[in-house]
């Protein structure tokens, strides 16, 4: 393995440091350079709106890699440190000190950045976002068991942000223009399980209804909604999705498309250069279109595939989607790809929070939410593999074996 070789990756985040350690472990021998902008070390997102922002989990338990893993595998981790400019020409960056750093492969694993509300009273002291640990900080900080919190957006984040208020004791309204939370990956149907389970918890539900206005003497006191209702607040949460962070990549002219446009082996348009994680909008042979992925796990194993190519060893990123979440009582795996269906199957009782969904499109279940059971995944990932026609009325049998309905029928 060459060791005069500078492979630099931006963004110490889960894919950046992943990546990172997979250099190593492949035993490459050059430098690596893993620059990111916040002053923590790598750490992974999930718990900042479950464990973490309760306060049941501290750093060392979030954070990717031990303290002293960094420089135990020589990897120059440069902390609070922005990259401002990206030359492909010349193939170097430029960090904030001015400091220019040439590259032999460049990963981008910038991520991507809350998409912020543009309505009066937006920039009130009390209005929260939560992307990051600081965020995760602040807004544990914030809440308290007299807290009245109202949280705009009942996707994922607003969704267990959400149930995290609540367990800490808090009043919570969560308002949503949908019809019920999480409409657009689960639908309607799986949507009403999580809306009646947050109703049952406490959650004042406001559906299909935007906000107006956010209103306060320097720190937000009320929450104005478009059918006129007025909700009293000290703490706001923000969570209505994501941009991906395509600043340096659209600068240094990559092709951008939706995030940053990587083929399987996730190369971007410029020699030497790949992107994983949020950022990347990655061909995914299996679908055979682009897909991209704003969760946990893409960043997890997109990290190391990058890695591998950038080593020049071929590896195309095509394992399934997959994404969990942890809200009151109910907690789920979700596997496979459906931006559109036909129609959900169930396996099991949703009212008994114990069942199996199916996202069934032309005859073959394209993805699947374990909820509360927790021996399905094998099964359903072969399942999803298969790609198998499928017979509804065995798919909704608990009794029927899954994973017989993941090989071919005989004869
Ligand atoms: P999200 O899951 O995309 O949900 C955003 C929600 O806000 C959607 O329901 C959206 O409706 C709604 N919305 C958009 N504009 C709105 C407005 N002006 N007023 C009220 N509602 C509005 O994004 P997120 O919850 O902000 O999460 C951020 C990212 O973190 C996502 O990529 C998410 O996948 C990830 N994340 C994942 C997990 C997990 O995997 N368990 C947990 C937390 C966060 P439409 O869909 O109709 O636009």
């Amino acid at each position: 393995m060459p060791t005069n070789q500078t492979f630099v990756i931006v963004g110490a985040s889960l894919a950046g440091a992943k990546a990172a350690e997979t250099l190593r472990d492949e035993g490459f021998g050059g430098r690596v350079v893993l620059i990111g902008e916040e002053d923590a070390r790598p750490y992974e997102r999930p718990p900042l709106s479950k464990g973490y922002l309760r306060g049941e989990k501290g750093f060392d338990a979030v954070a990717v890699h031990s303290a002293d893993f960094y420089d135990a595998h020589d990897i120059d981790l440069r902390t609070s440190t922005s990259v401002t400019a990206l030359e492909v020409g010349s193939s170097e960056v430029t960090l904030d000190s001015g400091e220019r750093l040439g590259y032999d492969r460049l990963l981008l694993a910038t991520g991507a950045t809350p998409r912020r509300l543009s309505i009066p009273g937006a920039e009130l002291a009390g209005v929260h976002y939560l992307r990051s640990l600081v965020d995760a900080d602040e807004l544990r900080q914030a809440i308290t068991a007299e807290s009245r919190v109202v949280v705009i957006g009942a996707g994922w984040i607003g969704a267990e942000a959400a149930a995290s208020a609540r367990r800490l004791g808090a009043e919570v309204a969560m308002v949503e223009l949908a019809s019920v939370p999480l409409e657009r990956v689960l639908g309607p149907l799986v949507g009403a399980i999580y809306r009646d389970l947050h109703i049952e918890h406490g959650v004042q539900l406001h559906l299909g209804v935007g906000v107006d206005s956010l209103r306060g003497t320097g720190s937000v006191e009320e929450v104005c909604l478009s059918d006129g209702s007025l909700l009293p607040a000290d703490v706001v949460v923000v969570g209505i999705g994501v941009i991906p962070r395509v600043e340096l990549a659209q600068a240094a002219g990559l092709e951008l498309d939706n995030g940053i446009v990587v083929d399987e082996h996730l190369a971007a348009s410029a020699p030497g250069v790949f992107a994983a994680g949020d950022v990347a909008n990655a061909f995914h042979p299996r679908y055979g279109t682009r897909v991209r992925l704003e969760h946990w796990s893409a960043a997890l194993n997109q990290g190391p595939v990058a890695a591998k190519n950038m080593l020049g060893d071929p590896t195309a990123y095509d394992r399934l989607p997959y994404f969990f979440s942890d809200q009151y009582d109910l907690g789920m795996e979700y596997r496979g790809w459906a931006p559109i269906w036909d129609q959900v199957v169930f396996r099991g009782d949703p009212a008994t929070r114990e069942f199996i969904a199916f996202w069934i499109r032309d005859g073959r279940v394209r993805a699947a939410m374990n909820a509360n059971i927790w021996d399905a995944g094998e099964p359903i990932e072969a399942l999803l593999l298969s790609g198998l026609p499928i017979d509804l009325v065995r798919l909704a049998d608990p009794d029927e074996s899954l994973a017989a309905l993941a090989v071919p029928a005989k004869g």
